[in-house]
Formats: structure tokens, C-alpha cells, sequence
């Protein structure tokens, strides 16, 4: 019965030779169009060994293997809609890119560039010249490097700068920041040796002279606590004493600011956020920070700072393995000259996201509302995120949907096209507009009404 059953099996080239299968092989592809039928025979093969089933017909087989190619083949890495009111998150890929950096980005990816090129005298040109002059005329650095991503600059700092010696570090900045990136742990891949001084809550500027007693100290490092808040009973030295101290004893002061703000954040509501003009002010003698985070650009690590410090990393084995894609400095580029251009508010989505008054979120959640029929216009939060300003949020107000299953609604937003990303508060599914880019407003209300109606 079985070997009948295998027998009445189609063979692989009958199905191949359909229409069902031309138009899988125009759009898959042979190599995996082939791929998909075998298997969808494979698993025919396998059910009817089990007796579980008689042979299927040629249609069903075919079915499976277009599903299959369609699971093979599923986009990953899609757009979203952000209406979570966490303007710089993470997990939905930071900041996103105002047009002129989009555009100098498309630029630098579709032709030849002058990425390490002089057009004057026709020869080798630095790669992140562009970026780096802007850098030095926006925060007053003597000196600019761009590399992969913030991790990589303090790595890059610390191997370049305190490989076998010693890093002053106070307790309440030996921090994790999100996926598992702990500085203690990166002091340690880059060869230096960690000196902890103070404790937990409290780190005195004594505490870093009695620890400058030891020998082979070179680096006092400071870290923004990024993503957490030490409230109660907490002190720190300011960054002008840590400088004054490091620089009567010859070492170095280096600055992990994380965000960057290059803007007061104070302007818009929020605590002030320590700003890279402020660092080098301060007299850090290396300031770093993302691309990505307060500044609004694309993924980069960013270090500013003394002329002769950047030059050391520049020539550093670890500069080349970490350094800045042209995509990332066309796009940089573009961001910075945004700020030279006082335009920053306007031009950079994050900023514009940040400065958005209240009136005028809650004038878009009302027509949201009126646009579906559903919902209350209600008061709420949203967060900066991405490290920055811990437990800081902005008034805000948002499109709540009530309904039996809050939870169903969220993973059926999820399922749009784009997929709406939302979060549940108190029982109601919110929707804010501040995260929500005006050009996505069409395709969330269609994506929350068809959720809405059960589509
Ligand atoms: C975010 C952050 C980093 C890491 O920056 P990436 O650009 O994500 O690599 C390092 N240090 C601090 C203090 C941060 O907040």
C-alpha cells in the first residue's frame, strides 16, 4: 500500500514543469524553487511511511513548497511604526534619519565617492575629513575620530591609551548599559586594569587622590550612568575637579558621555543632559559618545578631543578594525551639518519628536481618534530612551483603545503591514503620537482599524 502510495507520488520534474512552479523559479529563483519541491515531496514522502495520509495531489504539494519559500524567504530586518512614545528605542533601531541625511546617504551608496580622496591634488584623502571638521567647529574639540559605534570608541580609547596600566573608575559608573555591554568588562578586553574607587552610592574626589598613590595609573575614566538613576543618598565629584586632579598628576581624563547631547535638553523640559561642549569644557582630555543616541544620526561612536590623544588612536591597530562605513559617515555628515545650520530642531527627527508641544500631539491623537471611531485622547508620558535622561519622560497625549484583550490588539498591531508598535498601560492599549512619523499617519490608521475590526 505504502509503495503504491510513494509510487503515485509526482516526480520532481512533472511538478517543476508546471505554471505554479515557472512563477515560483521567476521569483525564488531555480536553486531554491527546486529546493522547496524536494522538500515538499520529502515531507509527503515521510507522511505516507507513517501511513499518516495517501499521496497528495500535485496542487497540494506545490502549496506547500510556495509556502515554504514564502517562510524562507520572510523579510526580517522591516520598518516599523513606533507608536510607543520611546523616542530614541533601541530595540527599533535608535534614531531615525532626517531626509538630507537619507539623501547623502543614498549618495555615498549608489556611486563612487570621495570617501579617501582629495579632488585637489588627486590624491589620498582622509575618510572622515568632512565629519571631523564639523565635529571640532560644533564642540570645540581640538580634534575629531568617527568610528563604528560608541563601545568601539571606548575600546579603541582604552587600548590606544591604558593597555597594562592602570584606569581610576568610580563605583557608581561601573555600569551595564543594555545587551550586555559592561564597562568593566571592556576595560578589561582592551588590556587595561580596573581601579575602583568610592563606593556605590558615594565617590568623593578624595577618593580618587588617595587611589592615585598606586603606581602606573594613567586614565581616570568617567561613565554617564546611561540607562539608571542613583536617587537618595549620592555624590560624585563634578568633571572640572576629576580634570583639575587627573592633569596635576599627568593623566588623562576620558569621558564616556553615551548620548552626546549637543543640545540643552533643559530647553525642552527635561534635566539637563551632559553635553559634549560642556565635557571638553570641563577639561576632559577625550569625550565619546553614539551617533545614534541625543545626536540623531546614524549608528557611529564619536571621539572629540586633544589633538595628540586622537592622533595615538588614529594610528591604533583597533582605529582600523572599528572604523566608520561611508554609509554611517555620509549620513553623520549630513546630521552635523544640520546643527552648524541652527536647523536641528526642524531638521533631525529625534529633535523634532522632543520639541513637538503637547497641543499639538494631543490635535493628532483627536484626529486619529476621529478618523477609527475608536478611542479616548488621554494625558501621558513618553520617554527619550536610548540611555539618555534615566526616568525622565515628556507629557504627552496618546490615543487610548479600551477593549476585552488589550494584549490581543497589541500582537494583532504587530501584525500589520508596516507592524504598529504600541505598549499596554492600566488595561488600555496606547498609541502616541510623538514617536509616530507624520509620512507612517495613513498606514497606522489603516493597520489600527483593521486590527480594530478583527481583519
Ligand atoms: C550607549 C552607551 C554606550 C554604547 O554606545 P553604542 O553606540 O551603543 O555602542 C557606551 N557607553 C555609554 C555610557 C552609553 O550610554
Amino acid at each position: 500500500m505504502v509503495a503504491k502510495d510513494l509510487r503515485a507520488l509526482p516526480a520532481v520534474d512533472k511538478l517543476l514543469g508546471t505554471t505554479e512552479a515557472a512563477e515560483m523559479i521567476a521569483e525564488f529563483g531555480r536553486p531554491l524553487a527546486l529546493e522547496a519541491i524536494r522538500q515538499a515531496l520529502a515531507e509527503a514522502r515521510a507522511r505516507l511511511k507513517r501511513r499518516d495520509s495517501t499521496a497528495p495531489a500535485s496542487e497540494i504539494l506545490l502549496n506547500r513548497a510556495c509556502e515554504l519559500l514564502n517562510a524562507w524567504l520572510k523579510p526580517t530586518l522591516v520598518p516599523v511604526i513606533n507608536a510607543t512614545g520611546v523616542i530614541l528605542h533601541t530595540n527599533l533601531g535608535r534614531a531615525p534619519l532626517s531626509p538630507a541625511a537619507l539623501h547623502a546617504l543614498q549618495g555615498a551608496a549608489q556611486a563612487y565617492s570621495t570617501l579617501e580622496f582629495n579632488l585637489e591634488d588627486g590624491k589620498r584623502g582622509a575618510r572622515a575629513g568632512h565629519a571631523e571638521d564639523l565635529l571640532k567647529r560644533l564642540t570645540g574639540a581640538e580634534a575629531a575620530l568617527v568610528v563604528n559605534n560608541n563601545a568601539a570608541a571606548l575600546l579603541l580609547a582604552l587600548s590606544a591609551l591604558a593597555r597594562r596600566r592602570k584606569v581610576l573608575i568610580g563605583r557608581t559608573q561601573l555600569i551595564e548599559i543594555g545587551g550586555g555591554f559592561r564597562i568593566p568588562e571592556v576595560l578589561k578586553q582592551s588590556g587595561a586594569r580596573l581601579v575602583e574607587v568610592g563606593t556605590t552610592n558615594r565617590v568623593h574626589l578624595e577618593d580618587y587622590a588617595a587611589a592615585l598613590a598606586e603606581d602606573n595609573i594613567h586614565l581616570i575614566l568617567r561613565a554617564h550612568s546611561s540607562n539608571f538613576r542613583i536617587v537618595g543618598f549620592h555624590s560624585e565629584p563634578e568633571l572640572a575637579e576629576l580634570a583639575e586632579l587627573a592633569h596635576a598628576h599627568a593623566l588623562h581624563l576620558v569621558d564616556d558621555l553615551g548620548s552626546g547631547a549637543l543640545l540643552p535638553t533643559e530647553r525642552y523640559g527635561l534635566a539637563h543632559e551632559p553635553m559634549v561642549q560642556e565635557s571638553l569644557a570641563a577639561g576632559a582630555d577625550l569625550v565619546c559618545f553614539s551617533g545614534d543616541k541625543l545626536l540623531g544620526g546614524p549608528q557611529a561612536g564619536i571621539l572629540v578631543g586633544r589633538a595628540e590623544l586622537i592622533a595615538r588612536l588614529r594610528v591604533h591597530p583597533v582605529a582600523r578594525a572599528v572604523r566608520a562605513d561611508k554609509l554611517a559617515l555620509a549620513a553623520l555628515t549630513a546630521t552635523l551639518e544640520h546643527y552648524i545650520r541652527d536647523e536641528a530642531e526642524r531638521q533631525i527627527p529625534i529633535w523634532r519628536m522632543i520639541s513637538t508641544a503637547p497641543r499639538l500631539l494631543r490635535q493628532r491623537a483627536r484626529a486619529w481618534a476621529q478618523a477609527l471611531g475608536a478611542g479616548q485622547v488621554v494625558q501621558s508620558q513618553s520617554a527619550v530612551g536610548g540611555g539618555s535622561l534615566p526616568g525622565e519622560t515628556l507629557p504627552t497625549w496618546v490615543l487610548a483603545l479600551e477593549g476585552p484583550a488589550p494584549d490581543k490588539l497589541l500582537a494583532a498591531l504587530r501584525r500589520a503591514r508596516p507592524p504598529i508598535i504600541a505598549r499596554v498601560e492600566d488595561g488600555r492599549l496606547l498609541l502616541d503620537p510623538r514617536t509616530v512619523l507624520p509620512e507612517q499617519e495613513g498606514a497606522l490608521l489603516l493597520g489600527v482599524g483593521n486590527a480594530l475590526a478583527g481583519r
